[in-house]
């Protein structure tokens, strides 16, 4: 039912991103990558998975803290496929400090990656979309959407920001075939989350499975991390005729984490 639409993941090239990439081009949708990382694992990574399902799978270097390069990684994915019709804001960085210690460098890279980008994004895909009367934008936000932890200013400010954008562009599509929702997963093991295990071993003096339970998923009423597989499913569901209705929502895969 998705088969030859097309999407844009940005920040692709790694963990949540590319575990969403991977499953909308195993049910036939062609996906512009994007992000960072070597050349040839680049090239490696669409050759694979390209000969794996058939679709197209091309790769976009933007920046997406520059809001020209949104503009350009958005247009070249129109050029490419012809539309975009589902668009992932997926790329991300943490940086963890108290508010004092924030530099303003650090504030503004995770403010224009996360949030600036999205709205960039968005704002470039809508108008074929609409024109076509129809659409998926998912923003892909995290409990700190929801919820807030210390030490996380930037990344939970950005994050709150991208629910408030995901319910204002669903408002102003309501009346078409577009929806725009947010996914808010608790902690999935990906290198994001890879480089705060170590950080929080070294502040601590733990082992990395003491880190990971005491310290990473102690908010986690699971205790378990929340699988890639499973984000990458729901972005896949919510793109699909049966969630037609859903929009402007802020869905938790947090292992009971919001519950609290
Ligand atoms: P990751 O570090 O594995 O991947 C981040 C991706 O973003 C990479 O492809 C990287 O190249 C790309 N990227 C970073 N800066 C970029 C830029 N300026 N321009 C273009 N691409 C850029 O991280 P992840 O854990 O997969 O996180 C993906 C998203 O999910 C982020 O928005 C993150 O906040 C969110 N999230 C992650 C978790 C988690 O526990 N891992 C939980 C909730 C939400």
């Amino acid at each position: 039912m998705l088969k030859n639409r097309s999407a844009v993941v940005t920040g692709s090239t790694s963990g949540i991103g590319l575990g969403i990439a991977r499953a909308f081009a195993r049910v036939g949708v062609n996906v512009m990558l994007n992000g960072f990382g070597d050349a040839p694992t680049i090239v490696k990574l669409q050759s694979e998975l390209a000969a794996e399902t058939g679709v197209q799978i091309l790769h976009h270097p933007a920046d997406v803290s520059k809001a020209d390069q949104v503009a350009a990684l958005i247009k070249a994915a129109e050029t490419a496929f012809g539309s975009v019709d589902i668009l992932i804001n997926n790329a991300g960085i943490q940086h963890v400090s108290p508010i004092e210690e924030f530099t303003d460098e650090r504030w503004s890279a995770v403010q224009n990656i996360i949030l600036n980008s999205s709205f960039h994004a968005i704002k470039a895909a809508l108008p074929g979309m609409k024109a076509r009367n129809w659409g998926r934008i998912i923003n892909l936000v995290s409990v700190h959407g929801l919820v807030a932890s210390p030490f996380k200013s930037a990344y939970v400010t950005a994050k709150h920001g991208q629910i408030g954008l995901t319910k204002t562009v669903a408002l102003e599509v309501a009346e078409t075939g577009i929806t725009c929702n947010a996914i808010c997963p608790g902690y999935v093991r990906t290198p994001l989350v890879e480089g705060q295990i170590e950080a929080q071993a070294k502040a601590h003096n733990l082992p990395h499975d003491r880190v990971i339970r005491e310290v990473i998923l102690a908010a986690q009423p699971t205790k378990r991390f929340v699988e890639i597989d499973d984000v990458a499913a729901l972005a896949v569901f919510l793109c699909g005729d049966a969630a037609g209705s859903i929009t402007g929502a802020s869905i938790p895969i947090d292992g009971g984490w919001s519950a609290r």
